[in-house]
């Protein structure tokens, strides 16, 4: 039987700067993963990463074989094509990421810091004793055998599948499900073009509700003529295939004449707000596990990494204190919500608008500029929705029999604001919660 003081599961970009804050402290930590080593940081991406999660979190900016790019902000066009807007500035500079090469070097800063690592070994189950998670148990993949490993906290960051969450017991008060329609399914490939892209300081986002219900598809420039491209669909009634739409809607284009496919894969993101409670007795939930990701636009490495370093900080005070109940952890929840939860929430209500949306309503949103450029790169760095709603917009969509859609974009950024600041006011202790969670429900109930 192994003991440690934190059990990590999973080391993707939640787990990895997890376990660099905790081992640092001088904590016996163990992370453990279903891939091999070498292959750890492979994932299915877009790879596209803002400097400012860099910043706030005073990580050093990637580079070398890690920085394929760097980028200038963002440019949207509508479904007809017609209208084109340049996002750019502080907010929206980033990075395209080499995720592989970026992977291995968050899990050499764990493992430099002191984290054990134990490679090709899967999580099947969370050890539950006494009402407290006490560790998990596991197979290794080379020997078959399963083992134990037990931990005063245990920090679930295994992804999208979320092993360990599924599985705890009701009594936690941790949601273990996270519903089909709050998930958008997709497929992308990195691509070696013919020719150099146009514009390749530019991430390039398409909408399209007709081939991409929900979601968008992206063309982003890894290199001269490197790009990754690829679609997200919401995983609502009959969706599309994410491959099959690709190719046929998006590799069709002439810029794909001729390119040659280097990796392509599906998977999935939860674009939601953050699960209502992260935290249970000897338990925290971070990174795609807990839903830490933009709603909107579907990116998640700059929130896991947030998540992961705030759970590591909650966990060494609550070790310090001995407080490894859910008390004990709250605090995570508390700071997660302030600093990026809030901004979630707000896009998660956007996020419904949008997808009851129609490409009609969509051109001629961008067309009249009901939302400008600016407005989109304050919203992007946390600040409220603005509208420009002028009376040759109302003329228009009056006459095109939609000025309903206009009341319900009034009343979106009327609730976006709303969202925001509930998720300001989150419970300081779990004797609030269930109230909080209630109220929380019906917010988000009456955005229907
Ligand atoms: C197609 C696509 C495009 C995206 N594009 C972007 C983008 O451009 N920018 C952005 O910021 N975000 C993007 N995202 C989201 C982003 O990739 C995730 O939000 C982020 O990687 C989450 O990190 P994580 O550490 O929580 O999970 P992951 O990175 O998925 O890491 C989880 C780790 O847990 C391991 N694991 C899983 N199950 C087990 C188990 N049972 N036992 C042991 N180990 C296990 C996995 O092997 C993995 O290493 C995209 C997602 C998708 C699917």
């Amino acid at each position: 039987m192994e003991k440690y003081d934190v059990v990590i599961v999973g080391a993707g970009t939640a787990g990895c700067l997890a376990a660099k804050t905790v081992a640092k402290a001088g904590l016996d930590v163990l992370l453990i993963d279903r891939k091999q080593k070498q292959d750890i940081g492979r994932k299915i991406c877009g790879d596209a990463v803002g400097q400012h999660h860099f910043d706030k979190l005073g990580l050093t900016y990637p580079k070398g074989d890690e920085l394929e790019r760097v980028m200038a902000g963002v440019r949207i066009y509508s479904p007809d094509l017609q209208s084109i807007f340049d996002v750019k500035g502080e907010g929206l500079k980033g990075f395209l990421l080499n995720r592989h090469a970026f992977g291995q070097r968050l899990l050499k800063e764990a493992l430099d810091a002191g984290t054990q690592l134990k490679d090709q070994t899967q999580a099947l189950e969370p050890i539950i004793e006494k009402g407290y998670v006490k560790g998990i148990t596991a197979k290794n993949q080379k020997t078959e055998t399963t083992a134990k490993f037990y931990a005063k906290i245990t920090i679930e960051a295994s992804g999208f599948p979320a092993i360990i969450r599924k599985k705890l017991p009701p009594e936690m008060g941790v949601p273990t499900e996270v519903e089909n329609q709050d998930v958008e399914a997709c497929y992308r490939e990195i691509r070696e073009l013919k020719d150099p892209i146009e514009d390749p300081e530019m991430c390039h986002i398409y909408l399209s509700q007709k081939h991409c219900p929900g979601g968008y598809y992206w063309i982003f420039p890894k290199g001269d003529s490197k790009v990754n491209v690829g679609l997200g669909v919401a995983m609502i009634n009959k969706f599309p295939n994410p491959r099959e739409t690709l190719y046929r809607h998006v590799l069709s284009k002439p810029i794909f004449k001729d390119s040659s496919l280097i990796e392509g894969g599906a998977w999935y993101v939860p674009t939601r707000r953050p699960l209502d409670n992260m935290v249970g007795n000897g338990i925290i939930i971070v990174g795609d596990a807990a839903c830490q990701v933009n709603p909107i636009h579907g990116g998640g490495i700059g929130p896991s990494m947030m998540g992961g370093t705030l759970a590591g900080r909650t966990v060494i005070e609550a070790l310090e204190k001995d407080d490894v109940g859910c008390d004990g952890l709250w605090g995570y929840n508390v700071k997660y919500m302030e600093s990026y939860g809030l901004k979630q929430a707000g896009l998660d209500v956007f996020r419904a608008f949008l997808q009851e949306t129609d490409d009609d309503e969509l051109n001629y949103s961008m067309r009249l500029r009901l939302i400008t450029e600016d407005d989109l790169l304050q919203t992007s760095l946390g600040k409220e929705v603005k509208l420009t709603i002028t009376e040759k917009s109302v003329r228009v969509f009056r006459g095109i029999r939609k000025v309903s859609f206009l009341r319900k974009l009034r009343s979106t950024v009327a609730l976006i604001k709303k969202a925001r600041e509930w998720y300001g006011r989150y419970p300081d202790s779990p004797g609030d919660f269930e109230e909080w969670t209630q109220k929380t429900a019906r917010l988000f109930n009456s955005e229907a």
